[in-house]
């Protein structure tokens, strides 16, 4: 790997992280040897499963995909974390992003560790009856490892409830003789009619804007004039935009692979969703006259003068080649890991605030864990019982997260975040005997 491959690897980048805040915990340990232990756990995985799945597809011919789950840490609780299908999907991808969900329910305060998994594969590229049978393959491959106290599944990048409940009921259909447990509790993110939970699939957007309205208040910043640029449309993009609008913000501009859609007085979100619905491109449907905007290429999002910019799509969006161009005082992370760690150092060193992925988009995990519950106690709440359990939940991790910089203000946002998810996780491990 060349010095910059390394540097933009989405593992590389967490272990990074994990260093940085093991080395300010140091302190705060009699037992080093006890910290340095739980440290060399943590950057390693407790399983990490590859499976090769072969689908036949529609004209015939068969086809194999590289298929993962990835079990990082479960020293409080099991493990927990999204299914991701893209053809980006890599080793090093999976075990970045199950380790960040480690650190995620940590600061939530919610009783699971971490894991992550996915396909390496186009789903647009796929039928849906050949989607519905590598969704159905990937629960046989891993049945063993999953289950309601064990491993729970959810959406993440080009999965949603469709696929979730697929895949549930493939489990339920492999435990038929087993009627002791409610296999359904397996997935989370599961639609409405089969077990899912009001307020899931917005959450992680919802619980976004919530994180960053309590950042403008803690910042005494006038939300009405506060502009926000979203990269990325799709589920968390698109709903993280729709909520920041409704608490007040100006979400001037939405872009997605191809294209920047830019209104400096503010875009209609839900004009900017359905346009994008119908036409797929917002170029098209600005020809159209569908949305009230300008195009402009994908890249310009990053560099608009705005408050705030919001990257909402993948990892490594902000590297050290991009990075001087953004003008956003304050980074937004909504998706995991789009900032590399040298882009993070220059952004910092500018004065910007990297606000922590951890931290912003924890709202989906967190109605994931009311979901869990509903399930297993055979509850189901309204929309508004989820909201009043979701917007203080995440006030107060942003409440911790903030304490924690102003004691330590020469500590960037994030380092603020790792010092108490990590330390969550080790005194887990502790507590446990585990070190
Ligand atoms: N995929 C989402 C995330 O990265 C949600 C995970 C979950 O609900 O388990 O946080």
């Amino acid at each position: 790997m060349s010095k910059k491959q390394l540097t933009n690897d989405p593992y590389a980048a967490a272990c990074q992280q994990l260093r940085d805040a093991v080395a300010a915990l140091a302190d705060q340990y009699e037992d080093e040897s006890q910290l340095q232990a739980a440290a060399a756990r943590l950057a390693t995985h407790d399983h990490l499963y590859t499976k090769k799945l072969t689908l036949t597809m529609d004209d015939g011919h068969p086809k194999t995909f590289d298929a993962y789950r990835f079990q990082h840490n479960a020293a409080r609780g099991p493990y927990k974390g999204g299914l991701r299908f893209h053809p980006q999907v890599s080793e090093s991808e999976v075990k970045a992003l199950s380790m960040w969900m480690t650190w995620k329910c940590a600061i939530t305060n919610l009783p699971y560790g971490g894991a992550k998994g996915g396909i390496a594969v186009d789903p647009h590229e796929l039928s849906p009856r050949e989607l519905q049978a590598l969704s159905r393959a990937w629960t046989r491959a891993f049945a063993p490892y999953i289950g309601p106290w064990q491993d729970v599944p959810a959406p993440d990048v080009n999965t949603n409830g469709q696929i979730m409940a697929w895949m549930a009921d493939e489990l339920i259909r492999l435990h038929a003789d087993d009627l002791t447990q409610n296999y359904a509790a397996t997935f989370t993110g599961k639609p409405l009619i089969f077990g899912g939970s009001q307020g899931r699939e917005e959450a992680t957007g919802l619980g976004g804007a919530t994180v960053l309205a309590a950042l403008a208040r803690a910042q005494k910043m006038k939300i009405a004039d506060t502009a926000i640029a979203v990269q990325g449309f799709g589920n968390v993009g698109a709903w993280f935009a729709r909520h920041a609008a409704r608490l007040g913000f100006k979400v001037v501009a939405v872009s997605d692979s191809r294209h920047t859609l830019y209104n400096s007085h503010g875009l209609d979100i839900d004009e900017a969703a359905a346009a994008k619905r119908q036409y797929r491109r917002f170029n098209e449907a600005h020809s159209a006259g569908k949305v009230n905007g300008e195009i402009l290429p994908a890249a310009d999002i990053l560099s608009l003068d705005v408050n705030v910019l919001v990257p909402a799509a993948l990892e490594n969006a902000i590297t050290t080649d991009n990075a001087h161009t953004i003008k956003a005082p304050l980074i937004f992370e909504m998706a995991n890991g789009p900032t590399t760690p040298d882009a993070e150092k220059y952004l910092v060193s500018q004065g910007k605030m990297v606000m922590p992925d951890i931290l912003d988009n924890a709202g989906g995990v967190t109605t994931s864990y009311f979901e869990w519950v509903q399930n297993l106690s055979g509850d189901t709440w309204s929309y508004d019982t989820v909201l009043g359990k979701l917007t203080p939940l995440m006030e107060r991790s942003f409440a911790d997260v903030w304490a924690m910089h102003q004691r330590r203000p020469a500590d960037s946002l994030r380092q603020a975040a790792y010092l108490i998810a990590v330390k969550k996780v080790i005194d887990a491990m502790i507590i446990r005997g585990q070190v």
